[in-house]
């Protein structure tokens, strides 16, 4: 198809009807035929705009006024909505935010994956859906004479000083304040990404919801952390229910958030939660998911899918921690993890032990190349779940769950779009996609997970 010519001009003001929301939340408008992406607009809604940019096929305009209103926007409730990149549709009322994911994956599973007729349950929300989140993540900063920690604002490398997320548990944004504090009080130095020099790079707190429990993470850009025994006590001493004081370097120039050393700096390695009676031991850089209410929904709805009934073999590739492996095992003859990140394997074998689970066995590995082993060992799984990170799977991985034969595979997914390119291939292979069921695992935000059930034909 020929790329459309943009029949608006930057900085022009046109008034425009949304039609329908993207995927990154903006709302979208056509004029003559022409999309236009509008943040903070919503389908429905009549409004004026001004064009930003122009691009051959697509724009992009900024709302100057809504004309009319629609019954689904809300006053988003943080001030610092605007500025922050964090959360992108707080102006939209919960309910309409859960129909618009649940429509997102049906369009996708529609156009990418060929599967008009598959069922795509309404969206499984959340009750209340704030301070949901267990790990916050905040850079810090010396910024005109001042020590600030909270996000980066939208497209630039400035930090917003940040006294609460409301997406976070409060618990979290309390540790952060008391860190921020503690660390402006001993005269710790904020690293400066420009000079590449400083101490502290990022305060991380982990909460678990089920035990209290909370663990403090400082990443520095050296090994060396200043007063670091005053700046222990004073974490105990101020952060109630700490049981983890971590130290992670990362001495590189880069904007990923952890280096490869961590040390104990006090207390333990680990902190605990508990979720459907399952106990997991979550390290400071171990994936373990941020939502534990809708995690708890997660996992419940892949182990119905799954439809164990005691006597099967299961493979849960891209495992993390164990977290559903375990979930699984509780239920299945035996299961077999496997996940990239060897701390995580570590991490997988303690929570089996810990939860007297032995038929749960688990390998350091990438799952395409791992999978294929497994089925050349005489592994004979009668059901796979998988749970890939945004990419989705590797396609070797996809032949391998095709030649394995199993009687019903388990979609977990965080990106809509890959999982259709991916069901199109199992589709194509022998396997008829049977449901799609959105979760809600991040409210506010416009990450939409899905959890699909696939069978054999
Ligand atoms: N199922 C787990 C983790 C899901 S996140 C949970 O719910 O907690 C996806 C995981 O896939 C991450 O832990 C990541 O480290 C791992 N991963 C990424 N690429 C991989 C690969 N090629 N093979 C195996 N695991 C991989």
């Amino acid at each position: 198809m020929k790329k459309q010519e943009a029949p608006v001009q930057k900085n022009e003001t046109v008034t425009v009807t949304i039609e329908d929301l993207s995927h990154d939340g903006s709302g979208v408008a056509k004029v003559s035929g022409y999309a236009l992406f509008i943040p903070k607009t919503i389908p429905g809604e009549k409004a004026t705009v001004k064009v930003v940019k122009t691009k051959k096929g697509y724009g992009f305009a900024r709302l100057i006024k809504i004309e009319t209103e629609s019954d689904d926007r809300v006053d988003p409730p943080c001030p610092l909505f605007q500025r922050c990149g964090g959360c992108q549709i707080q102006h939209i009322d919960y309910p309409a935010q859960l129909r618009y994911k649940q429509k997102q994956v049906k369009d996708v599973i529609t156009r990418v994956a060929k599967l008009p007729n598959v069922t795509v349950h309404g969206t499984i929300g959340m009750d209340d859906p704030w301070r949901y989140r267990n790990k916050a993540q905040v850079p810090v900063a010396y910024q005109d004479g001042e020590f600030v920690a909270g996000f980066y604002e939208k497209r630039s490398h400035r930090i917003v000083d940040m006294e609460e997320c409301i997406i976070q548990n409060e618990h979290n944004d309390a540790v952060i304040h008391i860190v921020k504090k503690l660390a402006q009080e001993y005269g710790i130095h904020a690293y400066d990404e420009a000079s590449h020099c400083g101490t502290l790079r990022h305060i991380v707190a982990r909460y678990g919801k089920s035990t209290g429990q909370v663990m403090v993470v400082l990443i520095t850009k050296g090994a060396e952390l200043p007063h670091k025994q005053k700046l222990i006590e004073a974490i105990r001493e101020k952060v109630p229910n700490v049981k983890s004081i971590m130290q992670n370097v990362n001495s590189k120039r880069t904007n990923v958030i952890f280096g490869d050393k961590t040390k104990v700096l006090w207390g333990e390695e680990h902190i605990y939660d508990e979720i459907n009676g399952i106990r997991f031991a979550i390290s400071a850089r171990s994936f373990y998911q941020v939502n534990p209410d809708q995690t708890n929904r997660l996992y419940g709805k892949a182990l119905e899918y799954a439809n164990l009934t005691g006597s099967e073999t299961v493979i849960d590739a891209y495992c993390g921690i164990g977290t559903i492996s375990l979930f699984l095992a509780r239920k299945a003859t035996h299961v077999y993890g496997v996940e990239v990140i060897p701390e995580a394997i570590t991490d997988a074998k303690r929570n089996a032990k810990l939860n007297g689970l032995t038929n749960a066995e688990f390998a350091v590995g990438e799952a395409e190349n791992v999978m294929p082993w497994w089925h050349a060992q005489g592994v004979r799984p009668d059901v796979i779940v998988v749970d890939p990170p945004r990419k989705g799977c590797d396609e070797k991985l996809l032949e391998t769950m095709i030649a394995l034969k199993p009687k019903r595979i388990v979609y977990v997914s965080c990106n809509p779009g890959t999982l259709a390119r991916d069901l199109r291939i199992l589709e194509d292979g022998g396997y008829q996609t049977k449901e799609v069921q959105p979760v809600d695992m991040f409210p506010q935000t416009t990450h939409v997970e899905t959890v699909t059930l696939l069978g054999r034909n």
